[in-house]
């Protein structure tokens, strides 16, 4: 390619007469002017934008407003209304971030969540809830498996392998999904506050493989997952748009909690009667999960952190019979399929959450609860010619007293 100097050549594409002192590009067979590399170069662009736009469509993310996106969570999740509201806002910006990255210079950062609470509190609910409206890819990865790459157990990595899976193996789909990493507390620092210089293959160690996946990088991912199998090519997932939801009971956490507060608001005598004793939780704080055993880089990397609160009695005759799916409304409809019209006395819902808050089993033991109840009637009527059953009290508490197994899961 040579630029022209002579004052008789034309342009091959727009057959202009090119004067000596504009810009005319040689190739072997003609030559280009300065006009034509704009228009080609516009062309470009569109072609581009429209690429653009079309991969947009394609990330196919249903985002709704933190509203909506509460709203949606009400019909499935009662209660945690502060958790549900944080985790709205969060789940909100971390999908506007996807959509509409690159705008501008401004980059907006990951808002990755740490779920605090009891299990049974419906943690795993909340983020496969929201999994399920965005139509994302959702896995549950139990953190208590991984040890650090090199050591027997699970490397970090195949945390991937599942949301891979989840996703049918699409790539583009898997990296914008969510994973949840429950009972994080478990691979806290060991005695957190005085830091061992030995080897903690299970705790620390894990916390920083994790480092890795949560930052947002590419991460060589064994699509069997596992060392079984070493031949398997690794597919490279970028994780810079997965969202990880870390989720665990920190037991006792509320007394690190009420600690932290006592010390700050020693001289701040009024500020302290204003703490609500009763529910410390909710002044949870990146410096409480810090003093727990997470290390400061972990904690970094979640920059939401919110509470669940306990489930009392009340919440869980609510979580029988009010989210869409009530195990309530599952067994009438079950019933409903052979036309039988079942329904539940409110004593016999009373005797079922106070098995469960009795055996301390929470709202997971609801479901033990009353497969219990509902076994023997749901071998006998299908066959009978009975069209209505209503189950009392004394029918529940006579089934599940008389239920093989006095101990539940
Ligand atoms: P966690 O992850 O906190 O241990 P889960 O979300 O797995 O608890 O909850 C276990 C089961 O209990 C759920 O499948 C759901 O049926 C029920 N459950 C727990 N908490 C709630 C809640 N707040 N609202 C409705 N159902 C709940």
């Amino acid at each position: 390619m040579a630029k022209s100097k002579s004052p008789e050549e034309y342009c091959s594409f727009c057959g202009q007469h090119i004067p000596y002192n504009k810009v005319l590009i040689h190739g072997v067979n003609g030559a280009i002017c300065e006009n034509c590399i704009q228009a080609v170069n516009e062309v470009f662009r569109d072609i581009k934008t429209e690429e653009d736009q079309k991969q947009k469509e394609n990330v196919k993310i249903k985002l709704l407003k933190p509203k909506q996106i509460k709203e949606k969570l009400d019909e499935y999740v009662i209660g945690q209304d502060e958790a549900k509201k944080v985790i709205s806002v969060a789940v909100y910006n971390h999908y506007k971030r996807i959509l509409y990255d690159q705008q501008d210079d401004v980059d907006i950062e990951k808002s990755n969540i740490i779920l605090v609470g009891e299990t049974g509190t419906g943690k795993t609910l909340i983020a496969r809830t929201i999994a399920k409206l965005l139509d994302v890819p959702f896995c549950i990865a139990d953190a208590t498996v991984f040890t650090e790459a090199g050591y027997v157990g699970e490397d970090v990595e195949s945390i991937l392998t599942r949301l891979l899976q989840a996703a049918d193996y699409d790539v583009a789909r898997a990296e914008r999904g969510i994973v949840f990493i429950d009972e994080i507390d478990k691979i806290a620092r060991k005695g957190a506050d005085n830091p061992s210089i030995t080897r903690d293959v299970s705790g620390e160690g894990v916390q920083q493989s994790l480092l890795k996946l949560l930052e947002g990088s590419i991460v060589n991912v064994p699509p069997q997952g596992g060392r079984k199998h070493p031949e398997q090519k690794f597919i490279e997932v970028n994780t810079k748009n997965i969202l990880f939801v870390g989720s665990g009971a920190f037991n006792s956490i509320d007394k690190i909690i009420a600690e932290r507060m006592n010390t700050n608001v020693i001289g701040y005598n009024k500020k302290k009667h204003d703490i609500d004793k009763k529910n410390m939780m909710q002044y949870i704080s990146a410096h409480d999960l810090k003093s727990f055993g997470l290390i400061p880089e972990l904690c970094g990397r979640f920059p939401v952190i919110t509470y669940m609160n306990a489930l009392d009695a009340n919440a869980l005759r609510r979580i029988l019979v009010e989210p869409k799916n009530a195990l309530v409304k599952q067994y009438e409809r079950l019933f409903k399929l052979d036309g039988i019209t079942l329904t539940f006395d409110d004593d016999s819902l009373d005797y079922i959450v106070n098995k469960a808050v009795e055996l301390k089993l929470g709202a997971r033991g609801l479901r033990s609860i009353i497969e219990k109840i509902m076994t023997n009637a749901m071998y006998e009527f299908p066959s009978s010619s009975k069209k209505k059953i209503s189950i009392s009290a004394d029918y529940a508490r006579q089934q599940f007293e008389s239920s093989i197994f006095s101990f539940l899961d």
